[in-house]
């Protein structure tokens, strides 16, 4: 199992900075930057994070843009008591944060697999985000994505209408389902897609898309719970399964 701990944190490469080049609120409590490294950042793995900081505080970020975009895109959630994310959500465009020029991580596509059943809540999409960003890039074909995507309201998923896309314009390829949790309140009242709890429909969609456990691996990314629980339900199905953990 994959546990952020404090090597989730880079410390090794030497620190360098990172321009904010774009912000964006998405909700209440989430917001999206777009950092543009002083020097070249170098390649990375679609599905890999990259560690940030400001005043000597750093934290791991998943990098939701695919390794060709300019700059590097991150999804973050306003922790309010957190240390470090109450500072980028402060941050103005041109501001620079602490970037270590390199990115780590092992939650990555693993393309031995023929299907890939991705799983997240809110921020967790976004190492799912990055990899079929770059899947499409490359014009590759030949492998099957399930993205199914929860987050309490709406507002909070960030990346629906782009996954929804890749969905509409390679229907063979993408098959992408966004469930809302928290349905009857007033922040969802436009809301007409799936309901419940991503990991509440997991068998559901297992079963309507007719996954395989032979040729497919599950990742799970986002609220450690829905982890927990997509990984029982891999195991009892008999699936391979990784995860990636924001935090426990
Ligand atoms: C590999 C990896 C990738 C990550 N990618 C992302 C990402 O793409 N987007 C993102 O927003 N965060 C991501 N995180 C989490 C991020 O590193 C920070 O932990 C988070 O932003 C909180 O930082 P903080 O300094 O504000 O809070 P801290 O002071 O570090 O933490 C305060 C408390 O909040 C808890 N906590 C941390 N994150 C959350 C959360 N989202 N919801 C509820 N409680 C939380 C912590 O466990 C701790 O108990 C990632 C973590 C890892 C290990």
């Amino acid at each position: 199992m994959q546990q952020p701990s404090p090597t989730s944190i880079d410390r090794t490469a030497k620190l360098s900075r990172a321009r904010v080049a774009k912000r964006e609120q998405c909700a209440d409590d989430l917001f999206k930057l777009w950092l543009e490294p002083e020097v070249p950042f170098p390649a990375f793995k679609p599905g890999q994070y990259c560690t940030i900081g400001v005043n000597g505080i750093e934290r791991a970020y998943s990098i939701s843009s695919s390794p060709d975009e300019k700059w590097l895109e991150l999804f973050v959630e306003l922790v309010s008591e957190g240390e470090l994310t109450p500072l980028l959500w402060k941050l103005a465009i041109d501001e620079t944060v602490s970037i270590r020029p390199r990115a780590k991580g092992v939650f990555v596509l693993s393309p031995k697999f023929q299907s890939h059943f991705m799983v997240s809540t809110v921020t967790g999409v976004v190492p799912f985000v990055s990899i079929l960003r770059d899947y499409f890039h490359k014009g590759e074909t030949g492998h099957k994505f399930y993205v199914i995507e929860g987050a309490s309201y709406p507002g909070e998923f960030g990346y629906d209408d782009e996954l929804a896309r890749m969905a509409a314009d390679h229907p063979d390829t993408v098959k992408f389902v966004a469930t809302v949790s928290r349905p009857t309140e007033e922040k969802s009242k436009d809301w007409t897609g799936e309901t419940g709890r991503a990991n509440t429909v997991v068998g559901k969609y297992l079963k309507e898309f007719n996954v395989d456990p032979a040729n497919t691996l599950i990742y799970a990314c986002g609220h450690p719970g829905m982890i927990e629980d997509v990984g029982v339900v891999a195991k009892e199905k008999g699936f391979a399964f990784t995860e990636e953990r924001f935090w426990v």
